[in-house]
C-alpha cells in the first residue's frame, strides 16, 4: 500500500491517499461522523478527534495533493480564496507582501481590502524579477507569483524569481498560485518555492461541481502555522467535497493531457486565422516566455487555457462567445467541459479600463478553457462562432 517517491505522476493521482478500509472498499467510503470516539478522555480510538480539525476524507486529499506536488504537507480549505486569505493570514502584522501585477481577482481584492487592513502591505509589479532589488523591505515576508496569468497567460520564471528573493533574504517565502497550470504540467516546490497553492474549483476537482482551496508546502514550520490557522478559523471542505474532489484528482493528467492537445491545435489555428488579432497560448514557439515554458512545464505543454483577440471589437467578441455550440458561455476554468467568456465583461469587469488595457486585457479579448471534448469538434465550434461573429 502507499505510493513510492520514485512513482510516476499517474500511479501517484490514482494510489497516494488511497486506502482499502476494514471492509476491503477500493474506495473509501464517504466519512461523515463530525466527531469520533475516546477510549478514555484525550485517547480517541484512531486518528481523529473532531471533524473541523481532521478528517478521513480531507486527510486522504491533502496526502495526494502532497504528493502530486511533491510536497511533505497538503491542506484543504473550502475554496482557493479561503487558502489565500489563510496564507496572507499567517503573515505577522505589519509584513509587507510583493505581488505580481495581473494576479486573480479575488486575490487582488484580498491583498489590497482585507489583509491591509490587518496590517499587511502589498505592492504590485508586472516586472517582478527586474523590480525585486528595489521593492524588498525590510518587513517583506511573502512574494506571491501567478503563472501563467489570468487571462492574458504570461508566465514567470519561477526558480530564477525563488533564486532573487532567497539572495536578498532567505526568510522571505515565495507562493506560486498554480491553479492554471495544476500539479501535472508544473511542481513550484520543485523549484525551491515554500508554498504552492491551488483553487481546487478547477482543473484538480475538474468537474465543476466543488468549490475548495488546496496547498502543498515542505517547510514544518509553515505547515505547522498554516495547519494552525485551518482549525482556528475553520474554512474547511467538507468530507463529500473532499471525496469528489479526491476522485477527479484521480483523472487530472488524462484530462489535462487531453485539454493541452485541443489548446494546442486550437490556438495554432486562431494565430493563422484572419479574424484574429493575437493569440495568447504559452505552448506556441511565439509566446513571449516559451524559453521558460519549455523548461517549466512539463513537455512544454501549454496548458488548456487560451485568450485571443477578434477582429470587430467588443461587440464581435460578445457575438463570438455567444454563438458557440460546445463552448459554454461561463465564468470560471479547468472542467471537463468547455468554456468561453469575455474577460473585459465578465471575470474583470471590475477593473477600470485604462488598468485593464495595460495588462492587455482589451475589449475584444476572449478566453477560452478549453475540456475535453473531442478535439476536431472543438476547433470546427471555434471555427464556425469566428465566421458567425466577423462576416
Ligand atoms: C478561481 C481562482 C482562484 C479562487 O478560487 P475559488 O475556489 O473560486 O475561491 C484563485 N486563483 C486562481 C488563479 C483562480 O483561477
Amino acid at each position: 500500500m502507499g505510493v513510492q517517491s520514485t512513482d510516476k505522476f499517474a500511479t501517484k493521482a490514482i494510489h497516494a491517499g488511497a486506502h482499502i478500509d476494514v471492509h476491503g472498499s477500493v474506495i473509501e467510503p464517504i466519512s461523515l461522523s463530525t466527531t469520533f470516539k475516546q477510549s478514555e478522555p484525550t485517547k480517541p480510538l484512531g486518528e481523529y478527534e473532531y471533524s473541523r480539525s481532521q478528517n478521513p476524507n480531507r486527510k486522504n486529499l491533502e496526502d495526494a495533493l502532497a504528493a502530486l506536488e511533491n510536497g511533505k504537507y497538503g491542506l484543504a480549505f473550502s475554496s482557493g480564496s479561503a487558502t489565500t486569505a489563510i496564507v496572507l493570514q499567517s503573515l505577522p502584522q505589519g509584513s509587507h507582501a510583493i505581488s505580481i501585477g495581473d494576479v486573480y481577482g479575488g486575490t487582488h481584492r484580498y491583498f489590497t481590502k482585507v489583509a491591509n487592513a490587518h496590517g499587511v502591505d502589498t505592492t504590485f509589479t508586472n516586472n517582478l524579477i527586474e523590480d525585486l532589488p528595489k521593492l524588498v523591505k525590510e518587513n517583506t515576508k511573502l512574494v506571491w507569483i501567478e503563472s501563467p496569468t489570468n487571462p492574458t497567460l504570461k508566465v514567470t520564471d519561477i526558480e530564477l524569481v525563488v533564486k532573487t528573493v532567497k539572495k536578498l533574504n532567505p526568510e522571505i517565502l515565495v507562493a506560486v498560485d498554480n491553479t492554471f497550470l495544476s500539479p501535472y504540467l508544473s511542481n513550484p516546490l520543485n523549484f525551491g518555492v515554500d508554498i504552492v497553492v491551488h483553487s481546487a474549483t478547477k482543473y484538480i476537482n475538474g468537474h465543476s461541481d466543488v468549490i475548495m482551496g488546496l496547498l502543498a508546502t515542505n517547510n514544518q514550520q509553515v505547515y505547522e502555522k498554516l495547519q494552525f490557522l485551518q482549525n482556528a478559523v475553520g474554512a474547511i471542505p467538507s468530507p463529500f467535497d473532499c471525496w469528489l474532489a479526491h476522485r477527479g484528482l484521480k483523472t487530472l493528467h488524462l484530462r489535462v493531457k487531453q485539454a493541452c492537445l485541443s489548446a494546442q491545435q486550437i490556438a495554432e489555428t486562431l494565430s493563422t486565422h484572419s479574424a484574429v488579432k493575437a493569440v495568447n497560448y504559452p505552448g506556441l514557439s511565439t509566446h513571449p516566455n516559451h524559453d521558460v515554458v519549455l523548461k517549466q512545464h512539463r513537455d512544454g505543454l501549454g496548458g488548456g487555457m487560451i485568450s485571443f483577440r477578434i477582429n470587430g471589437g467588443s461587440a464581435a467578441a460578445s457575438k463570438f462567445a455567444s454563438s458557440t455550440r460546445l463552448f459554454t458561455l461561463a465564468e470560471s476554468l479547468g472542467g471537463i467541459e468547455s468554456l468561453v467568456e469575455v474577460p473585459a465583461v465578465m471575470t474583470h469587469g471590475g477593473i477600470p479600463k485604462e488598468q485593464r488595457e495595460a495588462s492587455g486585457v482589451y475589449d475584444d479579448l476572449i478566453r477560452l478553457s478549453v475540456g475535453i471534448e473531442d478535439s476536431q469538434d472543438l476547433l470546427e465550434d471555434i471555427l464556425k462562432a469566428l465566421q458567425s461573429a466577423t462576416k
